[in-house]
């Protein structure tokens, strides 16, 4: 799967409509501390599924909702869509993809794939099938890296083998073990 463009509207402090080319390659984004790269990451894990607010550096899903500022109000919405190249099942061939998720203040996140709205299951399982997803190991937040070499071995080999797909084996060995 290969990603194309990414727009945020009211997302974090993209308060204004925004748009972000992903060429083929490597992609740099700079900028000084606090200008929202790491909100830029956050945006693609968001609208492919993420749940859990914490790892969105948040107390609550809403907190993904522009706050305003001394001088702007804050939105009661924030939008993310992700357009990629993809397929939608194991047999279908790839083509355009263009997946939006919205969240309202006091309702909730709805998502729409190509213009239908979608359950969130639905999402998970295009981007599970492209071995992406929210949870990929391909994404790696801020201090991850400094979190692995700091983590004692036993700690490492678990996210390593977190990272590998193969922390389930374990569990099932032990319990075939057990019996
Ligand atoms: P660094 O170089 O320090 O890692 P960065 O470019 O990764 O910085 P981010 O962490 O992406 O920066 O952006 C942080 C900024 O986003 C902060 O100024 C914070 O106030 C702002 N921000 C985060 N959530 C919201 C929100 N809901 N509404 C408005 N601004 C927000
Ligand atoms: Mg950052």
């Amino acid at each position: 799967m290969q990603f194309e463009k990414l727009r945020l509207s009211g997302f974090k402090s993209f308060v204004e409509p925004a748009e972000l080319r992903i060429e083929r390659g490597l992609t740099g984004v700079v900028g000084p501390n606090g200008c929202g790269k790491s909100n830029l990451l956050e945006a693609i894990r968001w609208v492919m599924g993420e749940s859990s607010p914490k790892s969105l550096r948040g107390g609550g899903m809403e907190d993904v909702i522009f706050a305003g500022t001394g001088t702007r109000p804050a939105r009661d919405f924030a939008e993310v869509v992700l357009t990629a190249r993809g397929s939608l099942a194991d047999n279908d061939s790839d083509r355009e993809l263009e997946v939006t998720r919205r969240i309202e203040r006091g309702a909730g996140s709805a998502y729409r794939i190509n213009g239908r709205d979608v359950r969130a299951k639905d999402v998970a399982l295009v981007f599970a099938d492209a071995a992406t997803g929210a949870h990929s190991p391909a994404l790696v937040s801020q201090g991850r890296i400094a979190a692995v070499i700091a983590a004692k071995p036993a700690e490492r080999r678990q996210m390593l083998e977190e990272a590998a797909g193969i922390a389930g084996l374990h569990v099932r060995r032990r319990d075939a073990e057990a019996k």
